[in-house]
């Protein structure tokens, strides 16, 4: 295919010459890059494919072996024994959220939000997260801001506004504000946060205007949650018949639910509504591991957020607080049964957003996850795993020429060279300024200290 177009290219050079055109029509072959002396981590395996070639062509994997040819036109990069592997993957985020306090939503100016929103876009991708589930709040506007290359950030999923409930973890009215649908009013900000829907004609309703605005993945409130003041996280939000609704208007747009859900009762009925993703669990048993393992619904737990400090989580109210507080109880049990039950299938996710400094721990979910579990695993779940979360969005997803999230021929070049072995131990990644010599996403380098 690539003499096919070189060959296209110097015919068409060949007639702009002899009629003296500009050399417009010109078919430009994609670029390649060869990086040469590299030891793969591929998301898959616990092991280094040691002294490998790697060729991308464009933005794809086109090769992986050793001593590969890559032609004179070809860039290379000599990896000089580093590790190659998958761009790392952000499971549950929310890039809309860069705030200090959540009193920011009628203090500040959306703009001001949003322009914080796009600087943590672009620091995410700078350390070597390439992609970055967004699990609700306004992101869309990012997203396209990535691919338009008006900013610089990693590819992301968005789900736009969340739906829930009346005074569910989605209200996050103060007390004497207004319901949006009860008295004319829209929140100048909420109304891209969340959705309050009750009864399944809202419900659905709900979900296919975040459709129409773009979501590749619904999120829906289905218990109490921490930023939220109003609602206990005993709180079971939706019935199954709201629950059964929203799955079935996201499914006919070939997409899926994720929920929120800390408690057993809300993680239950979710999945025997249909919902693919649990996010959080925090305060599960093994009753509600043995309905997701039953119902093939899988899990987005996340660790160093409760591990934030009293200081970083100040900006709470009283009762968010308190119910942080019981939610990093949880913690302990949670990992324990993740470790138990190896037929659960777990994904990263950090859940850190707010401030900078909250934004700017993402990378010790690594080290975090890493008190529970090998390097390998931790690694596995950032990389190939939650590259098929991503790929439960079907036909909404946005990113369909490969895979993300493995080193493999024709996966997506989302690439990274790292200085030392990650799977000895993941602290080098969290070092990220001193051990990413390299990232590469889609094909394009945004870092690379070798060529200096
Ligand atoms: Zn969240």
């Amino acid at each position: 295919m690539n003499r096919i177009i070189h060959a296209k290219v110097s015919i068409l050079a060949l007639v702009a010459m002899v009629f003296g055109m500009p050399v417009q029509a010109e078919e430009k072959a994609p670029s390649v890059m060869h990086f040469t002396n590299v030891n793969v981590f591929d998301g898959k395996q616990e092991k280094l494919l040691m002294g490998q070639d790697v060729l991308v062509e464009g933005n794809l994997i086109k090769k992986i072996g050793k001593n590969l040819e890559a032609g004179p036109d070809a860039t290379v990069i000599d990896g000089g024994g580093r590790t190659l592997m998958p761009g790392l993957i952000e499971g549950h985020n929310h890039l809309g959220l860069a705030v200090d306090s959540f009193s920011w939503f009628n203090t500040r100016d959306v703009f001001y939000i949003a322009a914080a929103g796009a600087a943590e876009a672009e620091k995410l991708l700078m350390s070597g997260w390439t992609t970055v589930r967004d699990i609700g709040g306004p992101a869309m506007g990012f997203h396209h801001a990535v691919e338009d290359g008006r900013i610089r950030g990693p590819r992301i999923y968005a789900s736009g506004p969340v739906i829930g409930q009346t005074s569910g973890h989605g209200d996050f009215r103060e007390l004497n504000d207004p319901h949006p649908n009860m008295i004319d009013y829209t929140h100048p900000f909420y109304e891209y946060l969340s959705f309050i829907a009750d009864g399944p004609a809202e419900v659905q309703r709900a979900v296919r205007e975040a459709l129409r605005r773009g979501a590749v993945q619904i999120k829906v409130m289905a218990g109490g949650g921490v930023s939220s003041s109003i609602d206990p996280l005993y709180t079971v939000q939706y019935s199954p018949a709201e629950m059964r609704a929203a799955v079935e208007a996201a499914a006919d747009y070939g997409t899926y639910i994720a929920v929120h859900a800390y408690n057993d009762t809300s993680i239950i009925r979710s999945a025997e509504a249909g919902v693919k993703v649990i996010e959080h669990g925090t305060l599960m048993t093994q009753a509600a591991v043995d309905a997701m393992i039953e119902h093939d619904v899988w899990l987005m737990p996340s660790c160093q957020v409760l591990n934030l400090s009293e200081e970083a989580v100040g900006f709470l109210s009283e009762e968010s607080l308190g119910k942080f507080t019981q939610a990093r109880d949880g913690l302990e049990l949670q990992m324990r049964l993740i470790q138990e039950n190896p037929d659960l299938v777990v994904g990263f996710g950090t859940d850190l957003f707010g401030s900078a400094g909250n934004f700017a721990q993402i990378p010790l979910e690594l080290t975090c996850l890493e008190q529970y579990f090998t390097p390998f695993e931790v690694l596995r779940r950032a990389t190939s795993i939650n590259g098929q979360f991503l790929a439960l969005t079907g036909q909404r997803n946005p990113y369909q020429e490969g895979p993300l999230g493995v080193i493999e021929v024709g996966a997506y070049a989302d690439i990274l060279l790292v200085e030392g072995n990650p799977l000895e131990g993941t602290s080098i990644l969290v070092d990220y300024e001193e051990n990413i010599d390299l990232i590469m996403k889609d094909g394009v380098i945004y870092k690379n200290t070798l060529s200096d």
